[in-house]
């Protein structure tokens, strides 16, 4: 199953579950979607926007601002080391 987003010609966005990928296409050709709210055949995927928000960025590994001169204490790039 797959979950597709769709909006009709009028702007209405909904959600619906298919089979498989191309049984939207199947559907759309023979205009069996309808939009909810209006009634349309009119029907167009969307970029199905995902669920979960994006991932954090990982933070790059701290870069000792002050390599030449680092003493080594306190340096969280070396202590990483
Ligand atoms: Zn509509």
């Amino acid at each position: 199953m797959i979950k597709y987003r769709l909006r009709c010609s009028e702007g209405h966005v909904f959600e619906d579950w298919f089979a498989n990928s191309s049984k939207f296409d199947e559907l759309n050709a023979a205009h069996e979607l309808t939009c909810p709210e209006c009634g349309s055949h009119d029907v167009v995927k969307t970029i199905m926007a995902p669920n979960v928000k994006a991932a954090p960025v990982q933070a790059p590994a701290p870069a000792c601002a002050s390599a030449p001169m680092c003493s080594n204490m306190g340096c969280p790039a070396m202590q990483n080391a």
